[in-house]
């Protein structure tokens, strides 16, 4: 099968199409959190946070290279970054690393999860340790981070959590059961969560990206991505700074009376 191999934006290219929509104090004296963050699109929400002035926290799995080359692009931007390994499937060590990481930079304001896995097959071939592993890193993962910086959040009363959910939490799609059910249950994790702590001053809502060149999509042939553009209105599979861009509104007051939501950030592609 033939890789797409489609170039994502460069950081200089995130920032300053990023400081052209938003000021560029937006975010001073902010804390952000997001896991996920050494690739793809977790790498374009921490680039575009730093350069709006938050002091970013890129998480990671396991690519610490890759993870530290996203706080030098931030850096580079003008940001203040640094990294955190955790595992976010792993509840106890992301209370512990949490906690140490809100007592260093003095409370976390805006969290993103971001951190996801897709382990696809047919529903009748699907493995139990696949199953555990999506919804313990996409579902659980998400709960985790939640639960760990929720405290602070209502003792400052004040926070943003932005659960990246996707199109096919909405949808569903063939293949994809244990992805879509993960997806799908950050929905209503978004919603349940957003009613616990709408009057804490807290919003939280959720992203459903369409599809968006990343590694997680680089194995889809130009045959498959060609099926897909044309089942999207915009015509195009999305750049990662997309989705950045509506990060950046609903982690800032812009969306001050906004919780609970799911906004498609997919060309218009569940339109229909
Ligand atoms: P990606 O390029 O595959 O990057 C995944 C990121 O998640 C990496 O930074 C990885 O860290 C991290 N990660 C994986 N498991 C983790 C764990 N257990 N703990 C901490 N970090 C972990 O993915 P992406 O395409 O940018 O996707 C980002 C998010 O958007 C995911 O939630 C995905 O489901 C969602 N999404 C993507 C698309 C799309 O078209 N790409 C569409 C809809 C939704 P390491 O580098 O250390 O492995």
């Amino acid at each position: 099968m033939e890789n797409t191999e489609k170039k994502q934006a460069t950081a200089a290219e995130i920032a300053q199409i990023i400081s052209s929509i938003y000021a560029k104090n937006l975010f001073n004296g902010k804390v952000a959190l997001v896991t996920g963050a050494s690739r793809g699109i977790g790498r374009a929400i921490s680039i575009a946070l730093g350069t709006l002035g938050a002091k970013v926290i890129v998480n990671y799995a396991g690519n610490a290279a890759a993870a530290e080359s996203v706080v030098s692009e931030i850096k580079e931007c003008n940001g203040i970054a640094t990294c955190a390994k955790f595992d976010v499937a792993d509840f106890n060590l992301v209370l512990e690393s949490i906690k140490v990481l809100e007592k260093e930079h003095g409370g976390i304001d805006i969290l993103i999860n971001n951190a996801g896995i897709s382990k696809d097959n047919l529903f009748v071939k699907f493995k139990e340790d696949d199953w555990d592993a999506t919804l313990n890193t996409n579902l659980k993962g998400s709960f985790n981070c939640a639960r760990a910086v929720a405290m602070g959040m209502m003792r400052k009363r004040s926070g943003k959590i932005i659960n990246i959910s996707s199109v096919v939490g909405l949808t569903g799609n063939a293949g994809q059961t244990a992805y879509a059910a993960s997806k799908a249950g950050v929905i209503g994790l978004t919603k349940a969560l957003a009613l616990e702590l709408a009057g804490r001053n807290i919003q939280i809502n959720a992203l459903a990206p369409g599809y968006f060149t990343t590694d997680m999509t680089s194995t889809l042939g130009s045959d498959v991505i060609k099926k897909i553009e044309e089942k999207i209105p915009s015509e195009k599979v999305g750049d990662p700074i997309e989705v950045a861009k509506a990060v950046i509104f609903l982690a800032s007051q812009a969306s001050s009376y906004i919780t609970g939501q799911t906004l498609a950030v997919d060309g218009g592609m569940t339109m229909h």
